[in-house]
């Protein structure tokens, strides 16, 4: 039975997800990244990929054949993506396309110009023309006046021996200019409008099991009792086992079932001034998420207590259901403390 669906898992922690990586994202930017091994060159293997397919035509106006490699058509595949990434550090011009390579933030001339001076392109034309002793010159080769000017702004560096590409994906601040998996990744994989206080549960120090756990409460997706019957299956008690009173859904176990309740203000007791939460894990969230700037620890403290808490009262309701062991609140307090003290000394 499938607790949570396989794209909600997918998404990052700060958007609702675990923070696993679909295999087919992982490969787009697997793609991306050979893409970029490609135009960055250097290596044999893009010195022979560039004479086999390149020899007439450049890389960024290639169309893509029926002829070519598998391997040379995913690269082709991911110029959009590259052209979003990326930027030209210009030295002397001499091995940018002046029309066609996206030198010009991450447009190319040709872009910039809506294809009305097309005759142009093609013909090799580098930057060098408009590049004179490490300085623009483009009035000889004006376009418009505005082009000239952002021309202008484009830095020239001294320091390197040739014209190179910088990647320049999100995350990277722009600094290096150095590939970066993380931020590829980012560039390929669908982003989600961030989940707000359910991000607050990954934070460090915790047990993977212990924010599983909580992570399935936030998600309504604990195989309680209630939730059982919704699917059909044939159970014996409906009941809560913690106080044999109500019928067992998630948000009696953990908050208005009188047992856990008692555990939950003892909880708040130790995190100083902590009255007046509300009764489920978001309003916990965000009072913990509220008030974390009190002091640095406070905040860990505070998570580690939440997920210890869920985790030692979703395990006293199995035990009990499966076991037939039973703690007493005092037994399952001691527990909690225990682990607190293990995971935030
Ligand atoms: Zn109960």
């Amino acid at each position: 039975m499938h607790a949570i669906s396989w794209d909600q898992l997918c998404r990052p922690r700060e958007e609702g997800g675990v923070g696993l990586r679909p295999l087919h994202t992982v490969r787009k930017a697997a793609c991306v990244k050979m893409a970029w091994r490609f135009i960055k060159g250097g290596s044999l293997w893009a010195e022979w990929m560039a004479n086999r397919y390149l020899r007439r035509t450049n890389f960024w106006a290639c169309r893509i054949d029926n002829n070519f490699s598998v391997t040379f058509k995913a690269i082709l595949r991911c110029r959009p993506v590259l052209h979003t990434a990326i930027c030209r550090q210009m030295k002397d011009g001499t091995t940018t396309d002046l029309w066609l390579d996206p030198w010009l933030g991450s447009r190319s001339l040709l872009e910039l110009l809506g294809g009305q001076l097309d005759r142009e392109a093609g013909r090799g034309l580098t930057c060098s023309r408009i590049i004179r002793d490490g300085v623009w010159r483009p009035e000889g080769y004006t376009y418009t006046a505005q082009l000239a000017e952002e021309i202008h702004l484009i830095t020239i560096d001294a320091s390197q021996t040739e014209d190179t590409w910088c990647w320049a994906g999100p995350g990277t601040g722009g600094g290096s200019g150095l590939f970066c998996f993380r931020s590829c990744y980012d560039l390929v994989r669908t982003h989600h409008d961030l989940a707000g206080e359910v991000e607050f549960i990954w934070g460090k120090g915790v047990a993977r099991k212990m924010q599983l756990c909580a992570y399935r409460l936030l998600r309504g997706r604990l195989m309680t009792r209630d939730r059982l019957l919704r699917f059909g299956m044939q159970i014996p008690d409906a009941k809560c086992v913690l106080c044999n009173e109500d019928d067992e859904s998630m948000e009696h176990l953990f908050f208005v079932c009188p047992m856990t309740w008692h555990i939950w203000t003892e909880q708040c007791a130790q995190l100083r001034g902590g009255v007046g939460v509300d009764r489920d894990i978001r309003s916990i969230l965000s009072w913990i998420r509220d008030h974390r700037g009190r002091d640095p620890g406070w905040a860990r403290r505070a998570r580690v207590r939440l997920a210890a808490s869920v985790w030692h009262i979703w395990k006293e309701r199995n035990r009990r259901i499966f076991e037939g062991l039973t703690t007493p609140p005092v037994g399952i307090l001691h527990n909690i403390e225990f682990d607190v003290s293990v995971m935030a000394p």
